[in-house]
């Protein structure tokens, strides 16, 4: 089991980063198998170019402070932890800076769903003004959930970070994979849209 979930993330980190969902900055994938936390590793894009291998990947119990003290541990390791501890529904957390989602990051623009295929997203919101990293980061993200519970059950429920990414929450990593390229795939035609003239 331990080595199919390390897989999987390294085949999601992969991917992630082929499809420009996420850049060499960063960006970082967990997954919750019972109590049990399966995370890629710090610097998985600056260091490892999203070239990750199963044991590169970091584990740890959910509770307690072991992942923290990890050195290996993802710095945005405290909003993943924060959401599985509030949400125990959910099993898979992305955080990703994709092409197409960072200008509206950039100019906090909430994104609002033009593709029947990201309707179930709502209108993409924005989570407070933190530090990167920091613990208020991760309340503002849990805060910010409170009413999302059916879609990150059903799919995946999404929230912006001011000037830096995305992150999204769901029940399994694959269709929280999915949601980001939907999402990306949305905002792209939002920012193609403009250039379209006239009739
Ligand atoms: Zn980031």
């Amino acid at each position: 089991m331990s080595q199919d979930i390390a897989e999987r993330i390294v085949r999601a980190g992969r991917l992630m980063f082929e499809r420009h969902l996420t850049d060499l900055a960063g960006g970082n994938i967990t997954v919750r198998h019972e109590d049990v936390l399966y995370c890629s590793p710090r610097y998985a894009g600056t260091r490892h170019h999203w070239n990750l291998r199963p044991e590169d990947i970091v584990i740890g119990p959910l509770y307690g402070d072991d992942l923290v003290n990890h050195p290996r541990f993802t710095r945005e390791g405290l909003s993943h932890l924060a959401i599985y501890r509030a949400y125990p529904f959910v099993r898979a957390v992305i955080h990703a800076h994709p092409r197409h989602v960072l200008p509206f990051c950039a100019f906090e623009k909430p994104i609002h769903p033009v593709l029947r295929g990201t309707q179930k997203y709502g209108v993409i919101g924005f989570i407070d003004h933190a530090p990167n990293y920091s613990q208020q980061q991760a309340d503002s993200i849990v805060a910010k959930l409170q009413g999302q519970e059916e879609r990150m059950q059903s799919s995946a429920a999404a929230l912006l970070m001011p000037q830096h990414g995305i992150i999204l929450a769901g029940v399994e990593l694959e269709t929280v994979l999915d949601a980001l390229e939907r999402i990306d795939t949305n905002a792209w035609c939002i920012l193609a849209g403009q250039t379209i003239p006239p009739l």
